[in-house]
């Protein structure tokens, strides 16, 4: 029976795919990849008798009835989509009408543009005693938020905060994170094109300089905006207690003991 993968390609840089990923792409039938936002790098990893379309004219509709139809050819087709397809790829909507076929469907997951975001500008996302949780958020655009899921509700837990889909609406991020109670001043990261060869630019802000600085970007689509108590927290002195306990040297844990002091 034919199966349909989704496949993450990562941020930007072909080489951040997985293995696995990559070597999919290596026996694929068939590839339909998301050309807005895939890098065109991976198609060279294609076998040359593989069928290859870009979605990105593409509707839901026609999206589905391309892999339909390729999984008719061929033991496996791939869905090659931007960082991983789990956030915000439309995953449900294109694997459902193929599971309702029969078709069988897998996941490879992918380095989301948060994680690449946090890589390239050397920052943790999370940091002991300042904050251990990370909300992957947007703003309302054209698609609404769920109730209780505004930006100004979740940043009221002041925890780290990767902004997707929103460098076009900065002014509604700054004006909700302030609501929110967070200082003007607070800092943010705001990356573009992470892991893109040559296009990456990595800014750092804050809430109030955010929508200034947004608007000269060039293209305002591929940005990640980071809300963090813990941004730039490795070029700082740390105290001892913002210290990852798995490394402090009085911490006893399954694969080390506590070294004495005494
Ligand atoms: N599934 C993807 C997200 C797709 S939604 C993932 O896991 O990353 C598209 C949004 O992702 C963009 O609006 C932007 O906020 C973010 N994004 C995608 N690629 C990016 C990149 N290379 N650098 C920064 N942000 C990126």
């Amino acid at each position: 029976m034919a199966k349909v993968w989704f496949v993450g390609a990562g941020p930007g840089d072909p080489d951040l795919i997985t293995v696995r990923g990559r070597a999919l792409l290596a026996r694929a039938g068939a590839v339909l990849y998301a050309g807005s936002l895939v890098s065109p790098g991976h198609l060279q990893y294609l076998p040359a008798t593989c069928t290859v379309a870009d979605s990105s004219g593409m509707t839901l509709e026609e999206m589905v009835a391309w892999l339909l139809a390729q999984a008719g050819q061929h033991p496996e087709v791939v869905r090659l989509q931007t960082g991983d397809p789990s956030l915000y790829g439309a995953l449900a909507e294109t694997a459902g009408p193929l599971l309702a076929s029969g078709i069988e469907v897998g996941v490879i997951p992918g380095v989301s543009s948060a994680m690449a975001s946090a890589a390239v500008a050397v920052e943790t996302l999370t940091l002991p005693e300042v904050t251990q949780t990370v909300i992957l958020t947007r703003v309302a655009g054209r698609t609404p938020m769920p109730d209780g899921e505004q930006l100004q509700a979740l940043a009221r837990h002041r925890c780290t905060l990767c902004i997707f889909l929103s460098a076009t609406l900065v002014e509604t991020v700054a004006a909700e994170l302030i609501a929110a109670g967070w200082s003007p001043t607070a800092p943010l990261l705001v990356v573009h094109k992470a892991s893109w060869p040559g296009e990456e630019q990595v800014i750092r802000t804050n809430v109030s300089d955010l929508a200034n600085l947004c608007r000269s970007l060039p293209v305002q689509g591929q940005t990640m905006i980071i809300a963090s108590p813990a941004l730039t927290a490795a070029r700082h002195a740390m105290p001892l207690e913002t210290r990852s306990r798995l490394y402090d040297p009085a911490f006893t844990h399954g694969f080390r003991s506590a070294i004495s002091t005494e």
